[in-house]
């Protein structure tokens, strides 16, 4: 099933996981994709693994923390695909530290990408709609720890929950014009961001247990949830937040 047949969108974070995944779920929904990272060279390998190239696939190296690099790179696919249809934000980073031990610099770096990084692209992409009358959809990846407290990420904790704030406040402004927004909050997910703490076999298993379902989930499974926010099948969901969780948010798993 295309869904997304003739539509253009701009994935960030798409060099790796998530965005990754996201990039080879929206080109097999029939999507053209700009893919986004810091670093060019791996957006473009997540475009050829999905087959996105020629003119249904374009990399562009930005820092979605940047403003002035998020609106070149806005206007960059605009000039490629002539007009852009929605917008996934995937980008983002860890921030280890509780409030005792957590450092400037690393609230500073975790509020920049993981929070204004997302204000960034929204507001690049909602002017480009608006200056074409244009309706569109937007995803937002905030997390687990956008829902709840985890111990020990305070900044992440803090962003990730900005970020539900920033899907709120877009989605009832931009509801009107036909451009609706929406957040999915993964829980734990094998990505490269994750994969250390599942270096030790006890600890993988810890993590298995928290899960209600008893298994962390594949980037694919966030893939799908987005593509269905992007769709005409969620054409009555804007301001959502879709916990992709394995049911950790809804619950203790069973001992
Ligand atoms: P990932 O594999 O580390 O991918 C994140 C990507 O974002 C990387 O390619 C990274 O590039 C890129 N990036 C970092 N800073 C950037 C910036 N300033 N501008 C543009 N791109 C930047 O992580 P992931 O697990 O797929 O995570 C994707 C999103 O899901 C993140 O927002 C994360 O917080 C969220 N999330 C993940 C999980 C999980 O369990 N994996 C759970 C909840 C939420 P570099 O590699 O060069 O840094």
């Amino acid at each position: 099933m295309k869904r997304l047949a003739g539509r253009s969108y701009i994935v960030t974070g798409a060099g790796s996981g998530i965005g990754a995944a996201t990039v080879k779920r929206l080109f097999e929904e029939g999507a053209k994709i700009v893919a986004v990272d810091l670093d060019k060279a791996a957006a473009q390998t997540a475009l050829e693994a999905a087959g996105a190239t020629g003119r249904r696939g374009m990399a562009a190296a930005c820092d979605v923390g940047d403003p002035t690099a998020v609106d070149a790179m806005t206007a960059e696919a605009v000039r490629t695909f002539g007009v852009i249809d929605g917008l996934v934000n995937c980008a983002g980073v860890r921030g280890v530290g509780n409030i005792l031990d957590t450092t400037r610099e690393t609230w500073d770096r975790n509020l920049r990408i993981n929070l204004t990084g997302i204000m960034n692209t929204c507001q690049a992409f909602c002017r480009h709609a608006r200056e074409k009358n244009r309706p569109g959809a937007i995803v937002n990846i905030s997390s687990q720890a956008g829902v709840e407290a985890v111990p020990n990420r305070l900044s992440y904790v803090s962003a990730k929950h900005g970020v539900i704030g920033v899907t709120r406040g877009v989605a009832v402004e931009m509801a009107a014009h036909g451009i609706r927004v929406n957040a999915i909050a993964p829980g734990m997910i094998r990505t490269p961001m994750t994969e250390p703490m599942f270096a030790d076999p006890e600890n993988a298993r810890k993590i298995r247990a928290a899960f209600p379902i008893g298994r962390e989930g594949r980037p694919e499974e966030i893939a799908s949830a987005i593509a269905f926010l992007l769709s005409d099948d969620a054409s009555y969901v804007t301001g959502a937040v879709l916990c992709v969780d394995g049911g950790i948010t809804a619950g203790a798993a069973s001992f």
